[in-house]
This record gives structure tokens, sequence and C-alpha cells, in this order.
């Protein structure tokens, strides 16, 4: 947006109605969640190295999909792919909500608060759990380590300025 654009935008503010500063604020908000899950997906995106359905090393970025992801192109077999494809994570939704909850599992939380906490129904805690848990090893870019190490300023709300957690938080990488 052109900074006059965005100017004018902010002397409009003070205009808004509760209502229209609550919905902005909720705009706002996802859009910043996403951005940082996304940054974290594109940090990891090294690990891109083959073709998940051909295995082919030869590969060219192919612009992104509508959610603004990555996407890439195998010189070989001609599919598209991002670097989710064959992980758990693929087609999962509601991205601005993953770093939430990846933070409710480094903490222990039960399912039940997690999902509260999170803000997602109980069967999708169960359905992510599994999800993070499971992302292969190998597949780098949906590495639960890596996911994690985002920025402290998405800890869900309830838990900053906490001196305890409900559970000292685990080392990466341990078991
Ligand atoms: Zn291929």
């Amino acid at each position: 947006m052109q900074h006059d654009d965005f100017n004018d935008l902010l002397r409009r503010v003070p205009d808004f109605t509760t209502p229209q500063l609550k919905r902005l604020r909720h705009h706002i908000e996802k859009r910043v969640k996403l951005e940082a899950v996304y940054e974290t997906l594109t940090a990891s995106e090294e690990a891109v190295t083959q073709c998940p359905y051909c295995q082919s090393k030869t590969f060219i970025r192919w612009g992104s999909s509508e959610n603004e992801r990555q996407r890439y192109r195998c010189k070989r077999c001609a599919k598209t792919f991002n670097a989710l494809v064959g992980s758990p994570l693929y087609r999962m939704r509601k991205e601005e909500l993953w770093l939430e909850y990846v933070e409710t599992m480094r903490y222990g939380l039960s399912l039940r608060k997690a999902a509260k906490v999170t803000g997602v129904s109980l069967r999708t805690a169960f359905r992510w759990r599994h999800a993070f848990l499971s992302s292969p090893r190998d597949h780098k870019a949906t590495s639960l380590s890596g996911i994690i190490e985002a920025d402290e300023t998405f800890l869900p709300e309830s838990f900053k300025g906490k001196k305890t957690m409900p559970r000292p938080a685990r080392k990466r990488g341990g078991r």
C-alpha cells in the first residue's frame, strides 16, 4: 500500500465505530499471524530438495498459490507442489492458528485446554496434534521444532506475562 493511502487510513481510524474497530482488529490479527506462519514455512524452504512425486531434483519456482505459499514445478514430471506436499500439514486449514496451537503443545496443555485457548473445536485440536506430532523427521519444512522457533509474540494471550508455565518447555529435539 502507498504511504499516503496508509496515512489516510490511519487518519480515519478515529471515525470508526467500535464494532468496526473490532472487525479491523480481528482482520489485522489474523493477517499478522498468517504472515508469521508463512515466514516460518518460507524460512525452512531450503528443505525442499526434491519433487515429492518423482523425486527429481530439478524443479523451479512456480509462483505462489492463492494463499501466498511458494510453489514449485518439477521439470521432469511437470507437477507443481509446495513445501507441505506429502506432509500431514498439507491441506490443513486455519494456518493463522497453527503457531498458537503448537505453543499449547509445547506447554503440555490438554487437548481440551488447547482447543479452548486456540479457539478451535476439540475435533480439530485432536487432528492437529496428530498432524504436528507425525510430521516426518526428515520433512524439515513442517518439523515441529521449526515452527515453534517462531517469535514469542505469538504466544497465546493466556500465557503472556506468566512466570510459571503449566509445564516447563521441553527442549527442542528432545524426547
Ligand atoms: Zn516430479
